[in-house]
């Protein structure tokens, strides 16, 4: 029995070598390196341009990946030691993990079953806030609106992780396009994929720090050289994007409506084969959602790890997308105070019973209807969506 594990969105193997225009030309050229020399523009530039008109934003820095992003994200918001930052609960582990690597402090932001954040926390917070940061997730774009208002009302930058949600649209509009920086990566497991890889978005001035931290602090002179003696030069570290990794981001960023095209036809598929029964975890915008992945909801923890199991052993790999909330791991609850924050409730007891079932381009219609099999066999597993 063939396995389909349709985790992976872009599968160099399964590309037909013609398309990927700006990969062969990189590795025909043979410069990797971010400063190109010769004719060929960097691909990391390409991609930067790209970008920030994708998230509708001045500028983008193409980074090593997307934790990386995170953390220079805020640290050129000037988020540092001591400082609270809402994260919401239910996310991956490296968003709490960014917060801490600058010295400041994740605090857990709620959520409901439809993913859209509790904003409790903001509507008048007690101790000062000095960032939020809002996570998309598994192609579904988490409703940001009522977050960006009060950010604003507050003067707090909102930073959105679009890590998931390329792609993705709620009815307040593109993921990431409300943010004052949008970070993105292009690891693995990523709807645009080159192994590893990151991005961050926003205004021209945020954003040229964040290269800066990425480029040794250097300010670079016209062909790339680097100055460290101009006065706006700072210390930084080596975090930047290779033209192989920028090449093949790009190849697929060009594409990308058609990509997305195709995975909403797989998923309006694998619907239809699931039937009316089968209760999937709707995204907050039907027709705006990546449709990279159908998210299912199981009734408890146990359900959700014997529906994953019996998928399984039918072949097909489903996954609890984040088992618990990040106060719950061991690392934080050693590192972080318990009070004086309420714990996220709601986001403890979805975490380990939402589902994931991707619904990757590469789907033949013969596995589709092996997936939506496996799920109806499991269906008495699955809960209505709830609220
Ligand atoms: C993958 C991911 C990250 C981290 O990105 P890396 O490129 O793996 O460092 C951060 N947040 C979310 C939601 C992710 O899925």
């Amino acid at each position: 029995m063939t396995v389909i594990n349709p985790h992976q969105f872009f599968d160099l193997s399964q590309e037909d070598p013609q398309s990927l225009t700006h990969f062969r030309a990189t590795v025909a050229d043979g410069q990797l390196f971010r400063y190109v020399e010769g004719d060929r523009e960097s691909a990391g530039t390409l991609v930067e341009r790209h970008c920030a008109g994708y998230f509708g934003k001045e500028a983008a820095a193409a980074v090593a990946n997307g934790t990386v992003g995170l953390r220079l994200a805020l640290r050129a918001l000037g988020v540092g030691p001591g400082d609270r930052v809402l994260v919401s609960a239910y996310s991956f582990i490296a968003c709490a993990m960014a917060v801490c690597a600058v010295g400041a402090v994740p605090v857990p932001l709620d959520l409901d079953s439809a993913l859209t954040p509790d904003t409790t926390a903001l509507e008048s917070p007690e101790e000062p806030v000095a960032a939020v940061l809002i996570v998309h997730v598994q192609g579904h774009a988490v409703p940001v609106g009522r977050l960006r208002e009060l950010c604003d009302r507050l003067g707090v930058p909102l930073v959105e992780d679009v890590c998931q949600g390329f792609g993705a649209a709620s009815a307040d509009g593109r993921a990431g396009a409300l943010a004052d920086l949008a970070v993105t990566s292009f690891q693995q497991s990523k709807q645009i994929s080159c192994g590893e890889g990151g991005l961050v978005a926003g205004p021209a001035a945020l954003v040229e720090h964040v290269y800066r931290m990425a480029d040794l602090g250097a300010v670079r002179r016209e062909g790339g050289l680097p100055d460290w003696d101009d006065e706006r030069a700072l210390v930084g570290e080596n975090l930047r994007m290779t033209e192989l990794q920028a090449s093949l981001v790009l190849d697929q960023a060009l594409v990308l409506d058609r990509t997305l095209a195709r995975q909403r036809d797989r998923r309006a598929r694998l619907r239809e084969e699931l039937g009316p029964d089968v209760p999937v975890l709707d995204s907050t915008h039907p027709d705006g959602d990546a449709a990279s992945h159908t998210l299912f909801l199981a009734r408890g923890a146990d359900d959700a790890a014997e529906f994953c199991a019996g998928l399984a052993a039918r072949g097909v790999l489903a996954r609890v997308v984040w088992k618990k909330t990040y106060p719950e791991y061991g690392v934080f609850r050693r590192l972080l105070p318990s009070a004086p924050h309420p714990r996220p409730r709601k986001a403890e007891a979805l975490a380990p019973r939402i589902l994931s079932v991707p619904t990757s381009k590469y789907l033949t219609d013969m596995a589709v209807s092996r997936v939506a099999e496996a799920v109806v066999a499991f269906r008495r597993h699955l809960v209505e969506e709830e609220a």
